[in-house]
């Protein structure tokens, strides 16, 4: 079996680091051509102008080069989509159509992205700076598994029969069930790190439970969700069922979730944006679901092979360039084998090829902008001011784009900024432990709790602290490994709800009790 960091890193081979980084090779001409299409936003099944004609500049991360404007919705605009989206939800073919017929479209709309896959996958390399080889097996197939799985769920959707005490009413007979409905329009923001799949985390299962939406995409990446609009409408959905307005978050995100039209709002970003999201949506009493930054830790055991924890904590901190909320960000590992996996992973963060997202070869793409190349270099700045020291990468390359070198530090403390903070890049804060108490101690002094991994081949010592660790998802011997059917979410500051599986169905559903007097 080949491990899962090799299928992305060759992270022994140290020659192909020592190649300088390659331009970014130019787009086909399909790209090239949905690139410099007009800037529009769908509201009802049409692709329409923003109201304002304000545009947005959209950049490829490798080059810094603009490659695309889109609209930015204003307040108008997501007056008009909420209306749509409302319109769709109360009448006409959406609120009619039977389970199955959702269930159909959304395995139609998972076909398309099948059809379209290599275009999709270089899109978001483009737009997202990430390799096109990894959209190509991560972020597309993904998007297309979680519409094919939650239309499984648009027929699956139950609810129950109860038996009640009822009393004051002497003889009286109920019949009481509790049925699931739809919770209505809902607003899905999500981020900048796996575009295309972020928006069929939150579509697909909207979709499967009968809702409407309106999609904003992250402002930094919001091509590949203007694609799958095309596919939407291709696939035959309804007017006005997916909206996709393009924006800023302060504008267009915040008028969305102010909005009185809005019964729901699902937003996967930063804390930060979810405290505000959280506040705002009080105001008019919206379902909030809410899937945050981590600061997650991995834990190597004193039993665990060196060159397995390697590979995972690599895998685990430097796929997608370390920008994804569960990354291994915190490294805690035990003082037997510290010094050897140090090494090991600085030869391997050294060994990483970086490059443009769709030169062949290349491992890890730049960060997604500039804003979040100086927030990742600022935090090895201050983790250097604080006395970490840096045992691979710590810098920029010196060559346009967004790049970033793989990062350990080490020789941290549990007060520095890096080691509380989350840093969204390729960054790695390592520490040695003596003893398990110790090390739980550690793993769960943070305001996160989105993920952990424990790697040991000890099953009573796993078992042990699987329990013990504040986190919605434990891996153990791998990290960020997520599926369709597997709940998904965060303790403490990570976020309110769980996503994927039977759980999501909760997130866009509201329960009707139903009591006859027979
Ligand atoms: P980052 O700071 O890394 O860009 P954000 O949490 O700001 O992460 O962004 C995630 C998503 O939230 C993006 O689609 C962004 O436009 C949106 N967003 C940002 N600020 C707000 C806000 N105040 N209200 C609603 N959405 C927002
Ligand atoms: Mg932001």
């Amino acid at each position: 079996m080949e491990a899962y960091h090799e299928v992305l890193f060759s992270l022994g081979d140290s020659i192909m680091s020592a190649q300088p980084i390659a331009s970014q090779p130019v787009p086909s001409s399909a790209i090239r051509a949905f690139m410099a299409r007009k800037p529009r936003l769908l509201i009802n099944g049409e692709w329409v102008d923003a109201r304002s004609d304000k545009t947005i500049a959209v950049f490829d991360p490798a080059t810094g080069q603009e490659i695309a404007r889109v609209a930015d919705a204003g307040p108008e605009d997501v007056n008009r989509a909420v209306a749509a989206a409302r319109a769709a939800f109360e009448s006409g073919p959406w609120p009619e159509m039977s389970p199955a017929g959702r269930e159909a479209l959304l395995w139609k709309l998972s076909d398309l992205i099948e059809r379209h896959a290599a275009d999709l996958a270089e899109l978001e390399s483009v737009n997202n700076g990430k390799t096109r080889f990894m959209a190509s097996i991560i972020d597309v197939p993904g998007a297309r598994d979680w519409f094919r799985y939650m239309a499984g769920w648009a027929t699956k959707i139950e609810g129950s029969t109860i038996q009640t005490s009822i009393g004051g009413v002497p003889g009286a007979k109920f019949h009481t069930y509790v049925a699931r409905e739809p919770v209505g329009v809902v607003a899905q923001i999500v981020p900048w790190n796996f575009p295309l799949a972020m928006a069929a985390w939150k579509l697909a299962p909207a979709l499967a439970a009968g809702c409407t939406c309106i999609l904003k995409p992250a402002e930094q990446t919001p091509l590949s969700a203007l694609r799958l609009g095309e596919l939407i409408l291709e696939a035959g959905f309804p007017p006005g069922v997916v909206n996709i307005l393009t924006g800023f978050g302060e504008t267009t995100g915040a008028a969305l979730v102010a909005h009185p039209g809005v019964d729901k709002v699902a937003f996967t970003g930063s804390t930060e944006v979810g405290k505000i999201i959280n506040k705002s949506a009080t105001d008019t009493m919206k379902r909030v679901s809410l899937e945050l930054g981590g600061k997650s830790p991995m834990i190597v055991l004193p039993d665990a092979d060196v060159g397995t924890a390697v590979g995972g904590a690599a895998m685990a901190i430097f796929f997608n360039s370390g920008q994804v909320c569960t990354a291994g960000s915190r490294l805690y590992v035990h003082s037997k084998i510290f010094d050897s996996v140090i090494e090991g992973l600085s030869g391997a963060a050294n060994a990483i090829r970086l490059g443009p997202g769709l030169e062949q070869g290349t491992e890890m793409g730049p960060l997604v902008s500039k804003e979040q190349q100086e927030r990742v270099l600022n935090y090895i700045e201050s983790g250097r001011k604080e006395g970490a020291s840096i045992a691979a990468g710590g810098e920029a390359v010196a060559h346009p784009g967004y790049y970033v070198k793989p990062t350990v530090l080490v020789s941290v403390k549990p007060q520095m900024k890096v080691v509380r903070e989350e840093i969204f890049g390729p960054v790695v804060v390592a520490q040695r432990f003596d003893d398990l108490d110790e090390v739980v101690r550690a793993a769960n002094d943070s305001p996160y709790g989105l993920g952990a991994s424990i790697w040991t081949n000890n099953l009573s010592a796993a078992h042990r602290l699987i329990p013990r660790i504040k986190a919605g998802t434990v891996w153990v011997n791998c990290h960020n490994m997520l599926d369709p059917n597997m709940p998904f979410g965060g303790f403490k500051s990570s976020g309110i709800g769980r996503e994927h599986g039977r759980a999501v169905m909760d997130l866009y559903t509201e329960l009707k009790s139903v009591c006859i007097l027979i």
